[in-house]
């Protein structure tokens, strides 16, 4: 499957002194802007060679993947998930610690994690309590 080259690209290369003819890798150097010099692989779609990203991304590789680059279980998504949800809360009981007025000091900054809802009045606290109470049982 050949795919149509950008302007200057050569879209076939010559191997074994001129006895093979295949199609060439259409990565381009950041450094030089050299067009790579290496043959594009039979299964790439976007005529690419093996170090410039030309082996296709099935379901399995990807699996795979990120299986290779999960250093250690914190970083799983039900683990994200879960560490957004504790934020939240936290977040959530310093505010109803300073609408009810038991305690002083400087706030959390920063950004606030996904799914924090800001309590401003005395209701919002009893819906927050109701809705976490309802959420843990
Ligand atoms: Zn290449």
């Amino acid at each position: 499957m050949a795919v149509m080259c950008r302007d200057g690209y050569q879209q076939f290369v010559t191997l074994a002194g001129g006895r093979i003819l295949c199609l060439r890798c259409t990565a381009s150097s950041t450094r030089t802007k050299m067009q790579c010099r290496r043959p594009a692989l039979k299964e790439s779609r976007t005529q690419k060679c093996q170090f410039h990203g030309g082996r296709p991304h099935t379901a399995e590789v990807l699996k795979r993947i990120s299986e290779a680059n999960l250093l250690h279980g914190e970083a799983t998504k039900a683990a994200k998930q879960q560490y957004r949800h504790d934020s939240a809360l936290i977040h959530e009981l310093e505010d109803a610690i300073h609408v009810l007025k038991m305690g002083e000091g400087p706030r959390i900054r920063g950004r606030k994690p996904m799914g924090y809802k800001p309590i401003l009045t005395q209701a919002d606290v009893v819906r927050m309590i109701q809705e976490r109470l309802l959420h843990m049982v």
